[in-house]
């Protein structure tokens, strides 16, 4: 998939903008506050008309203006299509000249991943932040897998206001036995996909990480849950003894879960370890390593979806270059080939403009206009 064109009107400080970017590298620099970030956002925008900043529509028209335009003319990996959307009180999208009903129509039709300094979470942050990564890689994948989740988040409200119930009405165990089997088989379905989903991620991970850190250190990637034990084999198993697992994990924590009054295990505390040469990325890792694992995990991500729907993903960038190394600049720069990278950065630094882009464009944006480009 890549972008041919793209211009756009009146959207934040973008005033009138058009970009003709390169299929390699799309370096988009200028100062700080310029639209770099907004320009990036121009382009999410066209993956189901939500900003990844989660601003409000009114956020994103111009100061002043009550109408913005975004048009774009891409190739989907099958043919050439042009999409154009705009926001006024509502947002509305037309591909190919036909109006869609929603935005989620859009999904699908164009493929973007983003990584934005707030994604540094996925490794600084809680395991929340890392779920939240993985339950929406796998919604976007698979709806069943979406559907089953939200199945999921209610039998859990259900069983947790069951144990809060249950320190007053002790009669009430033996349906805590009836909620379990099922809500077993909920986190067997949720856990073998999780499993699965990362031996799809791993084998990208490794090589985008031993690319970007020219092979001195190595990524790990597991899966962490309190439901099996470290040996069970998720994937190769009948789901008959996982389920027969989870439900011995749930009576070993039954004390627990009564006292705390809710579900202390499940999916709903399920963890993703990223480890550097056998330790953890979150405890040790440097500024510019962690960086790297955020970067690899969301170009994993892009891989992953490649492998499965044959359509390869835009990829935005903004902001990434602080805190790395020239080589591993230059491996963001040079070596990420084979897709179309939109990429932000302040004022290049002589780093950058000593390593000549090889496949790519420059383009500086001053005040929300490009003012030149090479
Ligand atoms: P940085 O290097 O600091 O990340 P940037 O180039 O990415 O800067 P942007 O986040 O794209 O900067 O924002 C550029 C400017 O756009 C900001 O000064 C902001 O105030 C302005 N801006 C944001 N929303 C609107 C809007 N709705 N209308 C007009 N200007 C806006
Ligand atoms: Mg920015």
């Amino acid at each position: 998939m890549n972008v041919q064109s793209l211009t756009v009107s009146h959207f934040r400080n973008l005033t009138d903008l058009t970009l003709e970017p390169s299929d390699g590298v799309n370096v988009i620099y200028g100062e700080n506050a310029q639209g770099k970030t907004n320009l990036i956002e121009s382009i999410w925008m066209f993956t189901g008309l939500r900003s990844f900043r989660g601003s409000r529509e009114k956020e994103l028209l111009q100061f002043g203006e009550d109408r913005a335009t975004l048009s774009m003319h891409f190739f989907n990996d099958v043919r050439k299509q042009n999409a154009q959307i705009t926001i006024s009180d509502k947002k509305q999208v037309t591909l190919g000249g036909v109006k869609l009903s929603s935005g989620t129509e859009m999904t699908g039709e164009f493929l973007a991943t983003v990584f934005s300094p707030g994604h540094l979470d996925l490794i600084q942050g809680g395991p929340s932040e890392r779920r939240k990564f993985l339950n929406q890689a796998l919604c976007q994948l698979k709806p069943n897998y979406a559907k089953r989740l939200s199945d999921f988040n209610r039998i859990l409200q259900q069983r947790n206001m069951l144990l809060k119930d249950l320190r007053f009405h002790s009669e009430l165990l033996d349906m805590l036995d009836i909620w379990d089997d099922n809500f077993a088989r909920f986190c067997v379905y949720l856990a073998r996909e999780r499993a699965r989903y990362f031996s799809q991620l791993d084998p990208h991970l490794r090589n985008f990480y031993t690319g970007i850190s020219g092979g001195r250190e190595e990524i790990g990637l597991s899966y962490e849950t309190d439901l099996f034990s470290k040996e069970t084999d998720l994937l190769g198993s009948d789901p008959q003894e996982l389920k027969e697992e989870v439900l011995f994990s749930l009576r070993n924590h039954r004390a627990e879960d009564q006292m705390a009054g809710f579900s202390t295990i499940g999916p709903h505390r399920d963890d993703m370890a990223v480890t550097l040469n056998g330790i953890s990325a979150k405890a040790f890792g440097s500024q510019g390593q962690q960086r790297s694992c955020a970067l690899s995990l969301k170009m994993a991500e892009a891989a992953v979806v490649r492998d499965i729907t044959g359509k390869q993903p835009i990829v935005l960038l903004d902001d990434v270059m602080s805190e790395l190394d020239s080589r591993r600049q230059d491996y963001i720069l040079n070596h990420i080939e084979g897709w179309q990278v939109f990429l932000t950065c302040c004022e290049p630094s002589t780093i950058l403009f000593s390593q000549d882009l090889k496949n790519g464009r420059l383009f500086e944006i001053k005040g929300g206009s490009l003012c030149s480009s090479t």
